[in-house]
């Protein structure tokens, strides 16, 4: 244990604060500045070289929480994915991709990549040997996501960096769904970590933005492509998210243990046919998931019994909005058949195991037992519709 590192809140709350030395209030001043001085200065400051005093100040944090040397904030999560991604590979090179991947990251790969030359296989399962059974004498990045959306498989931190250094290839995570607080991937020895931060850092469903950490050499590399695609994030926006972040341990503990609950409850109940959540005993890879994460995080997934109007139970929700997006402080749920995943065909969904019933469920800091209360009123409308039809 390095005796420096301070605990999770006190990173959270002030790592990278940027000083005030001039009117030394509690918290960093916002420098809007788009243009600075260029002679007698250490460091020629401009946004899109992403080097602000408040998107500088940023990074240190975003670094600090994520065991890394150095990281960078992008205008959104996708800048972030995209240009790791890239930074990476040429013409010629190759890439192997876990087969449960989020939606803009499967599209970025299946739509761009044969323009440049770069080929790529998905994985046909989660396991090491999955991975390993696609490496091929080209292949210089191997990219996972976990916990996956929406079912919350879990893949082997470990075992996927150990495989990545024996090739000599760049292993990549997109840590979004854990959040910097319920998994540290750069501990296991993954080398790059990128989260959308529009999710839990952002956490209030009001900032668009993304955040890769990793060691100095291979951020600087990550730069050198960055600044070329200019997908900086806007100050004001930087300092937004300092100020969330600031939060986010406190919310994303206070989410597992709702989740926790939740999925128990879902568990237990008549009307529900399976629950996915890495917290569950019942979960396949529950003990991979205590041995990697910190807190088994906010999302969830669930079937209704399969007579169920799942669309319907949806709509009942009074509490619980539909959304789009997840990681906020508000619980939400969505359709995956209907948003996330619409653009895969129905085959390749069933390969993934999503059902059309499938309910995606991001649980927020709403004192559970009010969720809970709206699930139940939700399913005894559905069930109340069942008895009437059948009449
Ligand atoms: C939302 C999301 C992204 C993309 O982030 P944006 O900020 O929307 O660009 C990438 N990965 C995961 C897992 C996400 O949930």
């Amino acid at each position: 244990m390095n005796r420096n590192k301070k605990g999770l809140n006190t990173i959270c709350t002030h790592v990278g604060e940027v000083p005030d030395d001039v009117f030394k209030g509690a918290i960093s001043p916002l420098y809007m500045s788009t243009s600075y001085a260029f002679e007698d200065v250490d460091v020629k400051r401009y946004p899109r070289y992403f080097n602000t005093p408040n998107q500088e100040a940023l990074c240190k944090k975003i670094a600090a929480l994520e065991n890394a040397e150095a990281a960078l904030i992008f205008g959104s999560g996708m800048a972030a994915v995209s240009t790791s991604v890239m930074a990476f590979l040429k013409a010629g090179d190759h890439i192997v991709l876990q087969r449960t991947l989020y939606g803009g990251t499967h599209n970025l790969v299946t739509e761009e990549f044969e323009k440049y030359g770069i080929s790529y296989s998905f994985t046909d399962g989660l396991r090491p040997e999955d991975f390993e059974a696609k490496i091929l004498e080209n292949t210089k990045v191997i990219y996972i996501e976990t916990p996956s959306n929406p079912l919350l498989t879990i893949t082997d931190l470990e075992a996927i960096a150990q495989l990545s250094k024996k090739h000599g290839i760049i292993s990549m995570i997109d840590n979004t769904f854990a959040s910097p607080v319920n998994q540290n991937p750069i501990d296991f020895g993954i080398d790059v970590v990128i989260h959308s931060a529009t999710k839990y850092m952002g956490g209030h469903s009001d900032i668009c933005a993304g955040a890769v950490a990793a060691t100095k050499e291979h951020m600087e590399r990550i730069f050198h492509l960055a600044k070329n695609f200019g997908g900086s994030l806007s100050d004001y926006t930087v300092w937004l998210l300092e100020r969330s972040i600031k939060t986010m341990g406190l919310r994303v503990r206070a989410q597992n243990q709702n989740a926790q609950q939740l999925a128990e409850y879902l568990y237990a109940h008549e009307d529900i046919q399976n629950v996915y959540y890495p917290g569950l005993p019942s979960h396949p890879d529950h003990e991979l998931a205590k041995r990697q994460m910190h807190g088994f995080g906010g999302m969830l997934s669930f079937e209704l019994n399969e007579d169920f109007d799942a669309s319907l139970f949806q709509k009942s929700l009074q509490l619980i909005k539909s959304s789009m997006s997840l990681a906020g402080v508000e619980s939400t749920v969505l359709s995956p058949t209907q948003t996330s995943h619409a653009l895969l065909s129905p085959e390749e969904r069933d390969r993934q195991g999503i059902k059309d019933g499938l309910i995606r469920f991001s649980v927020g800091i709403e004192e559970p037992e009010d969720l809970i209360t709206d699930i139940e009123q939700a399913i005894q409308k559905v069930r109340s519709r069942m008895i009437t039809s059948t009449q």
